[in-house]
């Protein structure tokens, strides 16, 4: 048996699940990076983990110092968990449209949140802007800034696309996921593209998000929605999806969502959130696009448990115009 050091060292080396509904009625191997599996629930953990190590390396994070971030949710329970391993107190900002089980879970995690009106990135009242400018107003204290900050990125490049390799023992053809930083899509693509540059990445989009006409235009420039996912979507490219090798983007309506994610729980026993079901709508297209024999990685970001008063309550979605059948 491997031991692990504490809190931190969980973080990583997820298992790689066979999704076997989905290979078999594709003839792909559709393999999902069970990120769920992390200490705290998410892919973010990684992330968290990353970009606090970044900030005690450069010094900006002194003992005892304040973690600041503007995050929906899986950040921010990944940095608390950090935060708390390593003694740093942990503030975060979130906007008000996000489910409430997520401010629960950040409060009873030990985080003071502060929940703020939802208003657009160009607005200086941005959960993201005000996290930056209290950081700024404390003595030791880091903003962590997930979306521009590359730590975020350099988590998967080090460690997620290296693991991704390795277990498919580099017989992997295409990779894809949704985006919310973009930390995920551009770490992994960068490495795997490292290893061979014929590893198709594909970025998959909720509606209501700037992604796909990025992607398939060159202009970052809004689809209608909106769309019930959170985490992921954005109206702007981030400093960490610069650059990104991304060789096509698909959109992913939510009811094929919310029926993947109700297939994986009634079929296959998975639980999966919102994010995962997008991905693993996208890897479907995927494989359909590439034809059977091919293989398929993507993300399973987290559990359906923290979507309990949305994506797994009726009347939620019967007012969103949505059936889990
Ligand atoms: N899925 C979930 C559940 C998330 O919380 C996030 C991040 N907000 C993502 C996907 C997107 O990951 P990234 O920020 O690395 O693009």
């Amino acid at each position: 048996m491997d031991i692990q050091n504490g809190f931190s060292g969980c973080i990583g080396n997820t298992p790689l699940i066979r999704i076997t509904s989905l290979s078999e009625a594709t003839g792909c191997e559709i393999l999902g990076k069970a990120e769920f599996m992390n200490p705290g629930g998410s892919v973010k953990d990684r992330a968290a983990l990353w970009m606090i190590r970044e900030h005690e390396k450069s010094g900006a994070l002194q003992p005892g110092g304040t973690v600041v971030e503007g995050t929906a949710g899986n950040t921010g329970i990944g940095l608390v968990h950090v935060c708390n391993e390593r003694g740093y107190p942990c503030v975060i900002y979130m906007p008000d449209n996000q489910s409430p089980e997520k401010v629960e879970i950040l409060k009873t995690l030990g985080a003071e949140v502060r929940v703020v009106p939802t208003v657009p990135y160009k607005d200086e009242m941005n959960y993201q802007k005000q996290a930056g400018r209290y950081a700024d107003s404390l003595d030791n204290a880091v903003w962590t800034n997930q979306f521009d900050n590359v730590a975020n990125r350099l988590a998967h490049f080090e460690s997620t696309g290296p693991e991704i390799w390795a277990q498919t023992e580099g017989q992997i053809d295409a990779f894809t996921c949704s985006v919310g930083t973009g930390g995920t899509l551009a770490g992994v693509s960068r490495f795997l593209k490292q290893q061979n540059e014929d590893v198709q990445i594909v970025l998959a989009d909720p509606y209501g998000s700037a992604l796909y006409n990025w992607v398939t235009t060159g202009k970052a420039t809004m689809t209608p929605g909106p769309s019930i996912t959170e985490g992921i979507g954005n109206s702007r490219v981030t400093d960490n999806l610069a650059g990104a090798g991304i060789d096509g983007a698909l959109q992913i309506p939510d009811q094929a969502m919310v029926t993947m994610v109700y297939r994986m729980l009634r079929e296959q026993g998975w639980f999966f959130g919102s994010s995962t079901g997008i991905n693993l709508c996208a890897a479907v297209k995927v494989a359909e696009q590439l034809g059977p024999g091919h293989t398929i990685v993507t993300v399973l970001a987290d559990t359906g448990s923290k979507y309990q008063s949305n994506l797994f309550n009726a009347a939620f979605l019967d007012e969103k115009g949505l059936s889990p059948l």
